[in-house]
This record gives structure tokens, sequence and C-alpha cells, in this order.
């Protein structure tokens, strides 16, 4: 279930640094998730990164856009393909997840 922005969304621009795949970007009226670059930050954090700093918490699971944890750890590692540490994590099957709390 890839996150997305409602049209709560004020432009602070908060969320964008905080994102681990850089799938934030600012669109014409509010920023904009891209759903090929979001993983809910599985692999990296066990909450939305982007969520956790928005101060209207306007950044929601997409319930049209549903993904499974697999998925989205199998995007994380391939978005990342240089970093060996999200590798060894996703191997040993020890890493964080909104999943795993
Ligand atoms: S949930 Fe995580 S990966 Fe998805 S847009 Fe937010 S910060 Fe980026
Ligand atoms: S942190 Fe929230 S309000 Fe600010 S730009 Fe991101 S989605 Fe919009």
């Amino acid at each position: 279930m890839a996150t997305y922005i409602t049209t709560d969304c004020i432009n602070c621009g908060a969320c964008e640094p905080e994102c681990p795949n850089e799938a934030i970007s600012e669109g014409e009226e509010i920023y904009l998730i891209d759903p090929e670059l979001c993983t809910e930050c599985v692999g990296f954090y066990d909450h939305e990164a982007c969520q956790a700093v928005c101060p209207v918490e306007c950044c929601l699971p997409d319930p049209k856009h549903v993904e499974v944890e697999k998925e989205l750890l199998d995007r994380a590692v391939r978005l990342h393909a240089e970093d060996a540490a999200l590798k060894q994590r996703a191997v040993a099957n020890e890493f964080p997840s909104r999943f795993r709390k």
C-alpha cells in the first residue's frame, strides 16, 4: 500500500527530505508521492517517515494501492542496489517495517 498525500497538505515541505527513497516532490497544488518509489519506509523505518513529520498528518496509506511487505521490501532493495547493509537486513529477515510493530 503506497502512502499518498491528501488534499489537507499545506505545502510545508517537511516530508520531502525525510523519504529514504526520494519519492516525494512538490506538485502543482500539493506535495506528491510517486507510488513506484514509495516503500512505506519498509527496510528503513518501522513507520512512515513522511507522516511522522507532517504537521497535518496527511500522509496516509492509499487504500487504492495495497501492497504486502514483501513487495515493498523487494522494491527497497531494488531502489538501493548499492546498499549492502539493507541487503543484509533483508536476507536476515531483520529489518524495520510498519508491518512488524
Ligand atoms: S512512506 Fe516512506 S517511502 Fe513512502 S513516501 Fe513516505 S517517507 Fe517515502
Ligand atoms: S509534511 Fe505534510 S503538509 Fe508538509 S508538504 Fe509534506 S504532506 Fe504536505
